[in-house]
């Protein structure tokens, strides 16, 4: 199985009108505290503990509430939440969430239900492609720092999922190098498209190859090819 063609990042629907789409800013809970790093003193190692999150949707011109809502955080409607559910899909957590105000004046109350999901799957991916190893890890909190004067920078870099690592879940997250990126298995995108959830789109796992057209029926045909010719080693 090449690994590219089994997990794929989830983003925003790459169709609908920008000026439309919608996102989240999610105030958690107030026993969730951002603590340094033991390891390498950066913030941002969060203490997730409360999960009785408040949703704010933006997005002016927003005309409907989306089954997935973009952004950085997995907001997903009552719909997907229940296809991800009736399906078995695992490697998350559905956490309820109050949305307590929308931007847009066309969306009004009673604000329908979503779920926030913490995702649990993980999967590591080829450090070696990523960075030839040249670059730091805390070992704590799996953050990458480039070498000084190094050849592999911030910014977009191969990144390909170790399959033998890969728990099997349906939602993961990158394990051996902190990323806030989350990933689903193709099980998921074929849900996505059965069920028609609107805004959902994804990528390729890696960057810089083309974004998947959900919308036409060989879509994996489209993205198999470009990454033969791509990664023609993989
Ligand atoms: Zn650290």
């Amino acid at each position: 199985m090449n690994p590219l063609l089994t997990l794929f990042e989830i983003t925003g629907n790459p169709h609908g009108d920008p000026e439309h789409s919608i996102g989240s800013s999610i105030r958690f809970g107030p026993r969730t505290q951002e603590v340094l790093c033991p390891g390498c003193r950066r913030p941002g190692i969060k203490a997730k503990t409360d999960w009785n999150a408040v949703v704010s949707l933006i997005g002016e011109d927003a005309k409907y509430f989306p089954d997935v809502v973009g952004g950085f955080h997995h907001v997903v409607s009552h719909k997907a939440y229940t296809s991800l559910h009736n399906a078995g899909c695992n490697g998350f957590v559905a956490h309820p969430v109050d949305i307590d105000t929308v931007e847009s004046p066309l969306l009004h109350r009673p604000f329908p239900p979503y779920y926030l999901l913490e995702v649990t799957g993980r999967v590591d991916i080829d450090r070696q492609l990523f960075d030839e190893g040249e670059g730091t890890l805390c070992e704590v909190c799996h953050s990458w720092s480039p070498k000084k004067g190094g050849k592999h920078r911030y910014g977009d870099k191969v990144k390909v999922p170790l399959l033998n690592t890969w728990d099997g879940s349906d939602l993961v997250k990158v394990r051996n190098i902190g990323s806030a990126i989350g990933y689903c298995s193709l099980k998921v995108v074929n849900l996505a498209i059965r069920d028609q959830w609107t805004d959902f789109g994804i990528r390729a796992f890696t960057p810089r190859l083309p974004k998947p057209d959900l919308r036409k029926p060989d879509w994996l045909d489209d993205l198999a090819t470009a990454i033969a010719a791509k990664f023609p080693d993989l």
